[in-house]
């Protein structure tokens, strides 16, 4: 969005990241900080993770649990993660076999692509994409082709998913509850990725990181439906589901073979995540089930005050099924493209904002949308609405 991005006229950047610049992210919260802009940009909460959470990590540090961790997780965690994923999806998962602790869901994606996927395959990414993916990607040297979710509703048809799968195709990546459309895939859009994958021997990986935050439809684990447990590699993290961003604790669960191949790229990434960061995960696993459901009715209270107070400015709002996040279509107030009004909110409303054309492959797609991100406190919420009155003719 402006001059300053370090990477673009950098000359000694490997080709891998010729077209990549600085992430959007760490763009607009600069922007954000500069004008004094409500930062509903960058997803991170406005508010601290729980206390019981962060005295199992002091707990930890104090204890003496500061040296490195097992390359695969420590097994206090790797046994919850498994007895959790168990229980939720009905399959049987074991902590030794099945799990690997990573450091965030970002670095389980960049594990997932290196261990798994050949330079020139291809990899099927819907559009608009979390940024890593396109990434991701391209570290292991595979081509990415897209499948574009559009508004109102982001459904996918069977006609884009049959173009997609061709004989070259290695994996397919699915991010449900999906950031930044808020759409949760169904279970006939699952079931029907789920028998391409198996028609063309394709490989699935599922991006879960908000499988806590859905407002509508279900969460279902694409690892769950039949034939795909052993062709499925499932990743999530602690991030957003206990407002512990900062942590950067993931893992990916997928079948003995599938998980010697992520590990193999995770030992040699990082080796082993934060020792006394798992025991805090680990605590944090064992929330009662109360934990889930107040943390889902919260954010649907937030959620419900930001589209209300969009919808009441002028915006169009596509109400977000799940995530944290909603897109929102700006045209009503006259801007050229999405990255003109984001600039002009941050600058002149005081309220940052994403530009979601950074999501997408086809950046015209995304001209028109606007994304908020709704992980703050109501009263945020509410003086960021006051702030965009000002949008009003
Ligand atoms: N996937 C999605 C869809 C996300 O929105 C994010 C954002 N943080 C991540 C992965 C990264 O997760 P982590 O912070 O655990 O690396
Ligand atoms: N997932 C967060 C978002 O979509 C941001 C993560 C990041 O800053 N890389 O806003």
């Amino acid at each position: 969005m402006d001059d300053s991005s370090i990477q673009t006229t950098h000359s000694r950047i490997a080709t891998r990241f010729a077209s990549f610049g600085e992430t959007i992210f760490a763009e607009i919260s600069r922007l954000a900080l500069q004008h004094d802009a409500i930062n509903l940009g960058q997803g991170f909460p406005n508010f601290d993770g729980p206390a019981f959470v962060k005295h199992a990590t002091v707990d930890a540090v104090l204890s003496g649990h500061n040296q490195y961790a097992r390359m695969f997780g420590m097994p206090v965690l790797t046994e919850r993660i498994a007895a959790q994923f168990s229980r939720r999806s009905g399959l049987n998962i074991e902590p030794d076999q099945h799990v690997t602790v990573t450091s965030g869901c970002t670095e389980a994606l960049a594990a997932t692509f290196l261990g798994l996927v050949n330079p020139g395959d291809e990899v099927i990414l819907f559009e608009p994409y979390y940024d890593s993916y396109r990434a991701c990607v391209a570290m292991a040297g595979a081509t990415p082709k897209f499948i574009t979710l559009r508004p109102p509703k982001f459904a996918v048809s069977e006609a884009q998913l049959r173009t997609a799968f061709t004989d070259r195709t290695r994996a397919i990546l699915i991010n449900t509850p999906h950031n930044p459309t808020g759409k949760v895939f169904s279970r006939a859009e699952l079931e029907l990725i789920a028998s391409l994958c198996k028609q063309h021997n394709v490989l699935a990986v599922t991006d879960e990181v908000y499988e806590h935050l859905v407002f509508e439809g279900e969460h279902v684990f694409l690892a769950s439906l039949d034939g795909m447990a052993e062709r499925t590699v499932t990743l999530s993290s602690l991030g957003k589901t206990f407002s512990l961003t900062g942590w950067k604790i993931g893992w990916a669960v997928a079948q003995p073979e599938l998980t010697r191949a992520v590990r193999m790229a995770h030992q040699y990434l990082t080796f082993a995540t934060a020792t006394p960061l798992q025991f805090g995960a680990a605590a944090a696993l064992d929330a009662p089930q109360s934990y889930f459901e107040t943390f889902r009715r919260q954010y649907t209270e937030r959620r419900d005050v930001l589209i209300e107070g969009l919808s009441a400015v002028g915006f169009t709002v596509y109400p977000p099924m799940g995530t944290y996040f909603v897109l929102a279509d700006h045209s009503t107030f006259g801007f050229s493209d999405d990255v003109a009004f984001c600039k002009h909110l941050i600058e002149k409303v005081g309220v940052a904002a994403i530009p979601p054309s950074a999501f997408y492959e086809h950046r015209a797609e995304g001209a028109k949308l606007v994304r908020f991100a709704f992980c703050k406190d109501v009263d945020m919420l509410r003086a960021a609405v006051d702030r965009l009155q000002s949008l009003k003719p």
